[in-house]
């Protein structure tokens, strides 16, 4: 286990395995983009979903990164590591090698458009794989409990496809370097947590506040992530990832 998925599964526990696995997972690509390009500054612009957090390998790895949001005093206060990223404003977010997003440009389109505003040399978007066999799961969830959607799992179809992803960075002009899936786990993407459920149908009441996180001991969960790692690097499952695959990415070239 090295330093980045030690912290992430001593800190990030209370996320849930789904949570903390995609982490791992997109952990390691971000790292081995970063070592394939040699990048050495990167921007995440915009963090409702990742907190950030998925920066940790860039920043081990002594790359100059910036984590940028709405609310970036909010992201500053709960940032858990001891490794620190520049905190930014979108409005005055640096220009970097790579600007990245995660499970945003689905949702508006005009995000890509700042992004692009921001990079040197390559954007990587992220969204939702809506041929996931969660996203009925999803639907159901919030057609039962009547819950408004606040998860990234919304957005327009086509634009949570790859074909319509790759499109939609063609379109700005993009050269698309690499596509694909990433996070399949044996595991549907249902998007909402365990906990949600409970309290929308009123079982719970334990009152945990979100804040920054106890450190518990991170062997056990990364035994667990780890065996789950390696059912998505099987032969036979690679071949159903378009299904398996909780998200889809995209790099573009400038
Ligand atoms: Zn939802």
């Amino acid at each position: 286990m090295d330093s980045v998925e030690r912290q992430f599964c001593a800190l990030l526990q209370d996320e849930g395995i789904g949570t903390l696995y995609e982490r791992i997972v997109k952990g390691r690509m971000l790292r081995g983009l970063a070592e394939k390009y040699g990048y050495t500054s990167i921007l995440e612009f915009g963090i409702p979903v990742t907190r950030g957090y998925d920066n940790l390998p860039f920043l081990e790895q002594g790359l100059q990164v910036t984590v940028a949001d709405a609310d970036v005093e909010h992201a500053r206060a709960v940032w858990p590591f001891s490794q620190m990223p520049t905190f930014s404003t979108l409005e005055t977010a640096p220009m970097a090698d790579l600007v990245w997003s995660f499970a945003r440009v689905q949702l508006d389109v005009a995000v890509l458009d700042h992004m692009l505003a921001h990079a040197r040399r390559h954007v990587l978007v992220f969204v939702p794989n809506i041929l996931n066999p969660g996203a009925p799961l999803h639907a159901a969830y919030h057609l039962v409990t009547r819950a408004r959607c606040h998860h990234a799992e919304r957005g327009p179809a086509r634009l949570r496809t790859r074909a319509g992803l790759v499109k939609l960075l063609r379109q700005r002009g993009l050269h698309v370097v690499d596509s694909g899936y990433i996070d399949a786990p044996p595991i549907p993407n249902i998007a909402f947590s365990l906990r949600e459920l409970r309290d929308a149908f009123g079982l719970r009441s334990n009152g945990a506040t979100p804040g920054k996180p106890s450190a518990k001991d991170p062997a056990p969960m990364w035994s667990r992530i780890e065996a789950l790692t390696r059912f998505e690097s099987l032969p036979v499952t690679r071949s159903m990832r378009p299904i398996l695959g909780h998200h889809i990415f995209a790099i573009g070239a400038m």
